[in-house]
């Protein structure tokens, strides 16, 4: 008698064959009545859900963040407590290619957390940049058409994404980044991750204050040259997952120190910059990032269909401490995240084992498909028979004073405010000349493409000399635009 457990249909009875489908003979056509095939060729037929529209491709990894250092008079929020250790999982993903692109395209790199505090679940869902190509969600669907593929030849197209870029100024700062050695991550251990939105914070008193998260990779940033990605396209798609596999499956788990800058509530008014501008970030020499923490990654997944592809991060997950900003970009992503899990996985995603909280979960919403948990009696609020009631107090903290006249608008300018300030401070004043010839290298590899117009040329230099003109000039020599 085998050791081995007998195959079995989803519905547990044992399977007649793992081999041979029921056929009239053993020559003959096959039998509809055969469940257990149709049941797995149907199965196989489903196996795949809606790839997700942007950050397709990715990996993840479960780890811990541990508090080390006292931040109550910021924040109540309990996974942000001293001493506090929160069991965690991280996706980092590219954001343009599709499920089998490679890992070191020149892309931005999702870095969404999930925290599952005591307190609900709490998701940071960032990037590998502190800022982003548009302040306005209303351009959002734009901008990624332009990045993923034409209609007509179904080819990514430069052209395109350069005629997004060059129309809209406030990509500077996040295509200047993009086009640097950052574009290209060694590894996904190899860079830091930042919550990029503003948040707000508020403390047990109910005072209030504005962060940005930092997540300083502890292994050091590291990147790749542009000759050095296209040879990893080349030789293995999946770099980035295989190193991040393989050095926890060593054991060799990679850390990063967390640091928050603070900004008390007040000083956004009048702060030099619009602290919730997403093409910008908070110079260091303005609010100094503090460290509060350390986080480490030391779990695989042992099911990346389950617990990665199925993963939902949506940063309308906040815990008691923790607030949203005015920032438009966050704004539009509190609604477009639930809703496309709600499309891509269905209305019952947070049921799934790696997206349920850790904690109890008392809610009057019920049914739909695949419910997995329903709430018990009473289905309705209010109701006399003992069933759960919000806590207001717990919010307390969770508000501020907004006036205006409905508008559709530009934000308004604080004092410092342009497009192209602060990406000049990154080439002026942190790159190195290697970072320098990278970059010129690098927009120049992007921007020859065969198919970006001689007229697209003049303005890719125009835009990069808007930046910084020594740059704009070594771009427009590069692309042979020098005319001007
Ligand atoms: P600082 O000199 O205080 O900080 C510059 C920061 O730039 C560094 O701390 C580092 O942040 C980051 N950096 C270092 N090398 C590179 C690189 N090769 N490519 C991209 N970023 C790099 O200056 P400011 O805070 O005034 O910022 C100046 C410019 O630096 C900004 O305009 C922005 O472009 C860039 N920057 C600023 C960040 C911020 O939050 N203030 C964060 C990242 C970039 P880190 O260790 O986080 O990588």
């Amino acid at each position: 008698m085998s050791e081995r457990p007998t195959t079995t249909t989803d519905a547990g009875i044992a399977a007649p064959s793992d081999e041979h489908s029921q056929s009239i003979g053993p020559n003959g056509p096959l039998l509809l009545q055969d469940h257990y095939l149709i049941q797995k060729m149907a199965h196989f037929n489903r196996e795949r859900v809606p790839e997700r529209v942007v950050h397709a491709k990715g990996g993840g990894a479960f780890g811990t963040l541990e508090i080390t250092e006292d931040v109550s008079q910021f924040t109540k929020a309990g996974l942000f407590q001293k001493g506090a250790r929160t069991e965690s999982l991280v996706r980092f993903s590219t954001v343009a290619g599709e499920l089998g692109a490679a890992d070191t395209s020149r892309d931005p790199r999702g870095f969404a957390v999930k925290f599952y505090t005591d307190e609900g679940n709490y998701d940071l869902v960032g990037n590998n940049t502190p800022v982003f190509f548009i302040r306005d969600p209303q351009k959002f669907s734009d901008f990624i058409h332009s990045q993923k593929r034409r209609a007509d030849n179904h080819l990514h197209d430069h052209n395109m994404q350069w005629d997004f870029w060059t129309q809209s100024p406030e990509s500077a700062h996040q295509v200047s980044l993009l086009m640097s050695d950052r574009g290209t991550p060694f590894s996904w251990r190899h860079m830091n991750g930042y919550g990029s939105h503003t948040f707000l914070w508020y403390n047990a008193a109910g005072e209030k204050f504005w962060v940005k998260y930092h997540f300083k990779t502890d292994q050091g940033v590291k990147n790749l040259t542009d000759a050095e990605a296209a040879a990893w396209q080349a030789k293995d798609a999946d770099l980035h997952i295989r190193d991040l596999y393989t050095s926890i499956k060593n054991g060799d788990f990679p850390t990063w120190t967390v640091q928050v800058q603070v900004m008390p509530f007040e000083e956004a008014a009048d702060y030099r910059f619009n602290p919730f501008d997403l093409t910008k970030v908070w110079p260091h020499a303005d609010y100094e990032p503090i460290t509060i923490g350390r986080w480490t990654l030391n779990r695989n997944p042992d099911d990346y269909f389950a617990q990665i592809e199925q993963a939902a991060f949506e940063p309308a997950n906040l815990v008691p401490g923790i607030g949203a900003s005015p920032d438009k970009m966050l704004q539009g992503r509190l609604f477009s995240y639930p809703d496309t899990h709600r499309h891509r996985i269905g209305a019952n995603y947070l049921q799934l084992p790696v997206n349920r909280p850790r904690n109890e979960v008392h809610t009057y919403n019920k049914d739909g498909a695949m419910a997995y948990t329903n709430p018990a009696d009473p289905v309705y609020t209010p109701n006399t028979v003992g069933g759960p009631v919000a806590d207001p107090e717990l919010w307390k903290g969770d508000s501020y004073d907004v006036a205006g006249e409905i508008v559709r608008s530009a934000y308004t300018l604080h004092r410092d405010d342009d497009d192209f300030g602060q990406p000049r401070a990154l080439w002026e004043k942190v790159l190195s000349d290697t970072d320098r010839d990278n970059m010129v290298g690098n927009i120049l590899g992007h921007a020859s493409a065969p198919e970006v117009t001689p007229e697209m040329k003049v303005r890719v230099a125009e835009y990069w000399r808007n930046i910084q003109k020594d740059l704009g000039d070594r771009v427009a020599k590069g692309l042979g635009v020098n005319g001007r």
